[in-house]
């Protein structure tokens, strides 16, 4: 917590406000838009949650195909099957990990073929490292396919100086305990169109038609988020900065440290990229596996974690059509997430980068 969250939360119980309606809640959403620079934002319940109603105002329906990054957290592509939807993984490219547009194009071009027009594209900005938008876009721009960013790890990264999440038809931020930021648990969905605002809010608050009564025309969901969470949430806007500071000052010190170690590969940052660094990753050098260097380091009391699992790589999408050549599949093989927390002491960075020296065989 930054510290001025609890007075937030504070106002939203004294005035009785803790539901999803208060003044916390466009509040909150102001400061997204400020801090994006978009004109539309919705505060709702998670990214998981914010993920599907975007999917679901682009008019994704039962049946319908969605490209979707392979490489990145189940949450990317689970709203894809609530909504009956189908999707086609795409792989990464080298430089940032991210949907790799060459491989996009093909996947589109051979969707096509088949028959089968793709109704969106949900495209991730994994570990905070901004995809190549400019690529990415003109693709989605040739072929008329409107683009969903998954911005859930990357809240304060640019791409050419532009805030991710801005560049396609919808942005989508993630506020779990997990993320640069948290709210305890919630997302918000960022866009231009009104409409899709407009639509996105109505639905999050279970579809209600404006009548007197309870009168429902579309099915809706309960997906807002709560003035109490915004309150949390406003409080950590003002420390936002502050987080992306800290993040990328823990990436740079690991770098410092261990970017001598034969073999070890640090991703680096892309001209247009400014990455939030919210986990430094490695790929560790042979004969090392991400396993052993992980227990070696449980034994001292360190965690780490495995890369996420690429989605084409899972028994649960399995039967799902993938386009690629297994480059996640590769750096899954090889990497791993570092200690990144902003509460991280110096002694505590000290002792990570001691171990894993010692480990790795370098003096
Ligand atoms: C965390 C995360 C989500 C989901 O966000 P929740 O708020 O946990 O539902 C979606 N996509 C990615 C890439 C994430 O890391």
């Amino acid at each position: 917590m930054g510290g001025h969250e609890k007075n937030y939360v504070q106002k939203a119980l004294e005035d009785n406000w803790v539901t999803t309606a208060g003044p916390n809640l466009p509040g909150f959403e102001h400061d997204i838009c400020q801090h994006t620079n978009s004109r539309h934002a919705v505060a709702l319940s998670s990214g998981t949650a914010t993920i599907h109603l975007a999917l679901r105002v682009l008019g994704v329906q039962p049946g319908d195909e969605v490209l979707c990054s392979t490489f990145t957290f189940v949450a990317s592509a689970n709203p894809i099957l609530y909504l009956g939807a189908q999707p086609v993984f795409v792989e990464s490219e080298p430089d940032t990990w991210n949907m790799c547009p060459e491989t996009l194009h093909k996947a589109i071009a051979s969707r096509l073929r088949l028959g089968k027009r793709p109704a969106a594209i949900l495209l991730v900005h994994l570990y905070g490292m901004p995809a190549k938008m400019k690529e990415i876009m003109a693709v989605a721009q040739e072929f008329g396919i409107p683009v969903v960013e998954d911005a859930a790890e990357a809240l304060g990264s640019r791409y050419g100086g532009h805030q991710v999440g801005t560049f396609g038809r919808i942005g989508v931020f993630s506020f779990n305990g997990n993320k640069i930021i948290t709210t305890s648990g919630g997302g918000a969905l960022i866009t231009e169109d009104e409409q899709l605002a407009e639509q996105a809010r109505f639905l999050s608050t279970q579809a209600k038609d404006p009548a007197p009564y309870y009168q429902h025309s579309q099915m809706g969901y309960n997906y807002r988020m709560s003035n109490i969470s915004a309150g949390i949430g406003r409080g950590q806007m003002e420390v936002l900065e502050k987080r992306v500071k800290q993040r990328r000052e823990i990436h740079t010190f690991y770098r410092n440290q261990l970017g001598h170690i034969e073999g070890l590969e640090f991703l680096p940052e892309p001209k247009a990229c400014f990455s939030n660094r919210w986990l430094t990753t490695v790929l560790l050098p042979a004969p090392h596996t991400p396993e052993s260097i992980r227990l070696a380091l449980e034994e001292e009391n360190i965690e780490t974690r495995p890369l996420w699992k690429p989605m084409h790589l899972q028994p649960l999408f399995e039967h799902h059509p993938y386009e690629g050549d297994n480059l996640s599949g590769k750096l899954f093989e090889r990497g791993l997430c570092l200690p990144s927390s902003s509460s991280l002491t110096d002694e505590e960075l000290d002792k990570v980068v001691k171990h894993l020296k010692r480990l790795l065989e370098v003096t």
